[in-house]
């Protein structure tokens, strides 16, 4: 493998960058492996890195039914943070966080990690306990957690309007100083290109079309490009968990389908610097390095495999961006896109063996899977390997929606549009 160092640029730079090795190799499907991953997102491209990396196991394939990266990983708001509330959410996600402040370094990779840190808004006193509340359930668990005054928001976020004359003035909010964002492509490509290094195959244009089963165990699948068999299929297809479930014959999963929406504005000059969410409505918004401004609210409401939205979400995001930064209102909309969320019933994932032998799963991820892809890869790998979930991942199991252990992070019950 190239390794990316000031070196190797200069080297590069001097014959004209026409020298830069693939990244990670585009190989024939093999007719066996060892373990197949269905889904070249970031969960199942990590999964494949830390199956190689920590446990040993390279006879891996990832195959993808697009191109690297177009699913959610590339789609992302990019925020990465650690401020859950339930201990099961808080430890993984704190593992994630961990990964997250090292990967760079293990990838060889720059994942632009910047722990510019997120401050949640609170606009009612009793919001403000259940920040507090959420704090010290933090802290417990050894997250940095800080509960900020208004006027200490002002002085951190000085666009931000914290004022009186509004509906939903500001009464404080709660900071999590470590979380922040990260450069969502460069992780499908870090991950890629770690694990082709490792020998594993990334098969990309590659789509999983049906299972090969014997009895009711999975031994392989059919694809666009011929059939392959595994003893090991790990399932890790975000807003697609669904269909694929049913290819394989289960008909039913505690997962719903749908459209989440991102926006960037034209670029500014410096005027977030750091992650700011709304607590009156559902806005997440932050700078990215180029200028513009990320943001992102509510789903769309409708169950729905397209990856766009429609216009309501324009208004409801744009009208809560101006609330809080009333100096945004001329600002030019760039881009917008969509990506189809696996909406789990209680806000928390799955990472499991089964439902079938010979089948893993790793779903439900919300809006949150993008923070949790180091971890998610790590516990997934980890589960596939010894056939057992790691303590990090055993309360995400598919059968709790079964036998009533939901793990209610939202504290909203079976709503996926609450989650
Ligand atoms: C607009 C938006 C904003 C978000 N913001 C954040 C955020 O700020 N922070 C955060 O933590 N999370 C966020 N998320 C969520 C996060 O992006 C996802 O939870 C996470 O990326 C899902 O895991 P993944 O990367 O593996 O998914 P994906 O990248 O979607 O990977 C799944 C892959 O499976 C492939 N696939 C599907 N069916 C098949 C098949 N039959 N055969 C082969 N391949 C198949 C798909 O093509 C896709 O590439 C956001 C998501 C969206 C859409």
């Amino acid at each position: 493998m190239n390794r990316y160092s000031v070196f190797s640029l200069i080297k590069n730079a001097l014959s004209g960058h026409k020298n830069w090795k693939r990244a990670w190799r585009a190989p024939e499907p093999k007719s066996h492996y060892d373990v197949i991953i269905i889904g070249g997102g970031g969960h199942g491209l990590a999964t494949a890195y830390y199956l190689a990396k920590e446990h040993g196991i390279r006879r891996v394939a990832v195959l993808e039914k697009g191109g690297l990266g177009s699913g959610n990983i590339g789609r992302n708001t990019t925020i990465v943070r650690s401020n859950y509330m339930l201990p099961a959410n808080t430890k993984f996600y704190e593992h994630s966080m961990k990964l997250w402040e090292g990967l760079s370094k293990d990838l060889n990779y720059n994942m632009m990690f910047s722990q510019r840190g997120i401050i949640n808004l609170a606009h009612t006193p009793s919001q403000m306990d259940a920040f507090s509340r959420r704090g010290n359930a933090m802290l417990i668990e050894g997250v940095d957690a800080e509960l900020l005054t208004t006027k200490e928001i002002s002085r951190r976020v000085p666009g931000l309007y914290t004022g009186k004359n509004t509906r939903f003035p500001i009464v404080g909010g709660l900071c999590q100083p470590r979380a922040g964002t990260a450069r969502h492509d460069a992780v499908a490509w870090g991950y890629a290109r770690g694990a082709d290094n490792y020998g594993v195959d990334i098969i990309e244009n590659c789509e999983v079309i049906g299972f090969i089963k014997d009895g009711d165990r999975v031994t392989g699948v059919k694809t666009t490009r011929g059939e392959i068999s595994a003893p090991k299929v790990g399932i890790s297809v975000a807003g697609n968990t669904s269909p694929v479930m049913k290819l394989a014959g289960v008909n039913k999963m505690p997962i719903e389908a749908h459209v989440l929406q991102a926006f960037v504005t034209e670029p500014l000059k410096p005027l977030i610097n750091t992650v700011v969410t709304w607590g009156a409505g559902h806005l997440y918004i932050s700078q990215s390095d180029k200028g513009g401004l990320v943001f992102g609210g509510d789903l769309d409401g409708y169950n729905s495999y397209a990856q766009r939205g429609n216009l309501p979400i324009f208004e409801h995001v744009a009208a809560a961006a101006v609330t809080m930064f009333p100096n945004l209102s001329r600002l030019k909309l760039l881009r917008n896109w969509g990506g189809i969320m696996d909406m789990s019933m209680d806000g928390s994932p799955i990472i499991c063996k089964g439902p079938l032998p010979g089948l893993y799963l790793n779903a439900g991820w919300c809006y949150g899977g993008f923070k949790a892809t180091p971890a998610a890869g790590w516990c997934f790998a980890y589960t596939i390997a010894k056939d057992e979930p790691h303590n990090l991942n055993a309360a995400f199991t598919l059968d709790r929606f079964y036998n009533g252990r939901e793990l209610d992070e939202g504290g909203a019950g079976p709503y996926p549009a609450h989650q």
